[in-house]
């Protein structure tokens, strides 16, 4: 085939709304080198056509900063959770399945809901707590190795891979999931975080927290930043028992 005359067969999950049943439409678009899904819905949106020749609707997905940082853009492609905007066509198999991730409630088609996300970084207080009235200057020095491990946690853009991996987080539990457990790591490193550690730690020993991990190690295969999401929480378990004596020995 010539390949200006080549095109991406898409097979996509959709779905009209939050109450409709989900079915599949297939869609043949133009290919160009270097594609990304992103650009390859793109393609849908400018000819919303299927791949019968019918005019269809557009496929709705949610993106925003197309350089993997934001984690808006994750969906099943091809049977794995991933960001759609560095997803290149080049490295996949065709046909290409795409899927709205399945963990969270479907807004409309490829675009869901990660609210479950944000109330759990909420619940573990993923943040360090500053009143902003005064200039703080420049804040705490922490050690170099420590601070080389926690860059590397904060580079979770909250996308919503790891719980779609997980087989612990679905309808039937509340377990908040692999993101927010290597948050609490995170600020409890943090030489102005640590001051709610303890707040952290007893956030997570109840319903849906840290007990509810299976350990079946499936997180840290697909987050796309490549965050040790095991080794955090290996680490936190560890920080909650040590807290679940002192509260206990009082
Ligand atoms: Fe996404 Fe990784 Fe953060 Fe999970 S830990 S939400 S997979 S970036």
């Amino acid at each position: 085939m010539v390949e200006m005359d080549r095109k991406i067969h898409l097979i996509i999950t959709r779905q009209k709304d939050a109450h409709s049943e989900p079915y599949k439409e297939e869609f043949l678009v133009p290919y160009r080198p270097n594609m990304n899904i992103i650009s390859a819905l793109m393609e849908i949106q400018k000819n919303a056509v299927n791949a019968k020749g019918e005019k269809t609707t557009p496929v709705i997905w949610e993106s925003v900063c197309l350089e993997e940082v934001c984690g808006a853009c994750s969906m099943v492609i091809n049977g794995k959770p991933r960001q759609a905007c560095s997803t290149l066509i080049d490295q996949l198999t065709e046909p290409i399945t795409l899927a709205p991730m399945s963990t969270f409630p479907v807004i409309r088609d490829l675009m869901v809901d990660r609210q479950r996300m944000f109330d759990a970084l909420k619940r573990v207080r993923a943040w360090v707590p500053i009143d902003g009235t005064y200039d703080l200057g420049p804040g705490p020095r922490m050690p170099e190795k420590t601070r080389q491990w926690a860059y590397e946690l904060s580079k979770c853009m909250t996308c919503g891979c790891c719980l779609e991996a997980c087989p612990n987080v679905n309808n039937k539990s509340t377990f908040i999931g692999p993101a927010p457990l290597s948050q609490v790591r995170l600020f409890n490193a943090h030489p102005t975080g640590a001051m709610h550690k303890e707040e952290r730690l007893t956030a997570i020993m109840g319903d849906g927290g840290i007990t509810a991990c299976g350990n079946s190690q499936n997180c840290v295969q697909v987050c796309p930043k490549g965050i040790p999401l095991t080794t955090s929480i290996a680490q936190v378990n560890r920080q909650v028992t040590k807290w679940s004596f002192k509260r206990f020995f009082g």
